[in-house]
């Protein structure tokens, strides 16, 4: 057999968890601080602020020791009453997931489904919305960026719809893997409740969440009845003393991370942020505009305006994408993302879906060893696709940063 040349650093291209900067790792790496007074009490305080920067708002945010799936719970534990009707917008698993925990804490979904390679269609929404002329929809869920499908959704429109009808729902928006790499403006756009995790866009290890709220959905608080002690909002942005805020032990190093990613990303900037992601995206896309030309692999969102920034979902001719990913970490040291949600898992139609993650803390370099590591991996394989995809990206890349 030959010999792998995989040793050496290995990349996790994957849609979260994403690649976490030395410096969060560095920062982490210290004795257990104080919990009660000092450095981390004064370091806590000043996370929300720069949370909310990042989350384009004014209004509150609530940290939670918790992966998405528990901010999930916790944004819809802290807003509905049992029985409130909900309006699901799906544009691939992540949607669907966010409704089944609705779902099981009593409400009732309405799910409108877009299918997996589409993203929501406004004028079936307001159709929902007129029909429900007693207003029972407390909520309208979206998903931002779906991770599974890679599909943008306009959640601008999506809130100026709401408006325009004059529908009291609540907007509750998923920022999960768009949050601090795709655009997102959370007050202008008219969002009542975000939630977001820290191990994607915020590039630091799984284990704390964010539910960011304005006044509108404060109010609503009053009238839940779901809400369970560990997971109401109220003392987490209002404490008497210091552990409330976590409801309990501050998760201390995650703390530290966190600041650092945040000192990180509000020193480069939050447009800046934005370009680079886009920036990035596109040479990936440019890549993959030549190497579909060999019939093998096309894009999953076929409009670019509708793909997200910080993850991408390609289809492949069965098995080739599951080849693709084994050799890419076997032999390059560079794990790309398995598909999601796009066939049933095991089956033979599944070995024809990947990702590539490209949210966080990636750069010009990074992105261009993901784009030669799979084209590398295409020739390795006998993969048919089309040649000079490397070149194309270059290329794209030197175009928009030309001296
Ligand atoms: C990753 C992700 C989730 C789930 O987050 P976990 O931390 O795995 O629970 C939910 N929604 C979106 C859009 C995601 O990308």
């Amino acid at each position: 057999m030959t010999p792998k040349l995989s040793q050496g650093r290995h990349y996790l291209a994957i849609p979260g968890p994403s690649v976490i900067p030395d410096a969060v790792l560095q920062a982490m790496h210290r004795p257990a601080p104080n919990i009660y007074k000092g450095e981390l009490v004064d370091l806590v305080e000043g996370l929300f602020p720069d949370l909310c920067k990042v989350g384009r708002t004014s209004h509150h945010v609530a940290i939670y020791i918790a992966n998405g799936h528990g901010v999930w719970e916790a944004a819809l534990a802290n807003t509905l009453a049992r029985g409130d009707k909900v309006l699901v917008l799906a544009t691939g698993t992540f949607g669907h997931g966010w409704g089944d925990v609705a779902e099981g804490l009593g409400a009732r979904p309405q799910v409108l489904d877009f299918g997996n390679r589409s993203d929501i269609d406004m004028s079936r929404v307001g159709e929902a919305l007129k029909a429900d002329v007693n207003h029972e929809i407390r909520a309208v869920l979206a998903v931002h960026v779906d991770t599974a499908t890679s599909a943008r959704n306009d959640i601008a429109a999506l809130g100026r719809l709401i408006a325009d009808l004059g529908h009291p729902a609540l907007l509750m928006v998923d920022c999960i893997a768009s949050l601090g790499c795709d655009r997102f403006e959370m007050d202008d756009w008219g969002v009542d409740v975000m939630v977001t995790g820290c191990q994607k866009g915020l590039m630091t290890p799984p284990g704390m969440g964010f539910v960011y709220f304005n006044d509108k959905a404060a109010a609503a608080r009053d009238r839940a009845n779901c809400v369970t002690p560990y997971w109401d909002w109220k003392r987490r942005v209002d404490p008497h003393v210091f552990y409330e805020y976590f409801f309990g032990t501050a998760p201390t190093h995650h703390l530290y991370g966190l600041r650092q990613a945040l000192d990180m990303i509000l020193t480069e900037g939050m447009q800046n942020v934005w370009h680079r992601h886009e920036v990035l995206a596109n040479a990936i896309w440019r890549a993959i505009d030549i190497w579909s030309e060999g019939g093998s692999m096309e894009f999953n969102m076929a409009d670019p305006a509708k793909r997200s920034h910080a993850v991408t979902s390609l289809r492949m001719t069965a098995p080739f994408a599951t080849q693709l990913r084994e050799w890419a970490e076997d032999q390059a040291g560079l794990t790309l993302g398995i598909g999601l949600g796009l066939a049933p898992s095991n089956s033979p139609q599944s070995h024809g879906f990947f990702r590539i993650g490209h949210m966080g803390h990636v750069n010009a370099q990074m992105i261009m060893s993901v784009i030669g590591t799979i084209d590398t991996g295409l020739k390795a394989l006998n993969i048919p696709h089309g040649s000079g995809a490397t070149e194309a990206a270059a290329q794209y890349i030197a175009d928009q940063q030309s001296v």
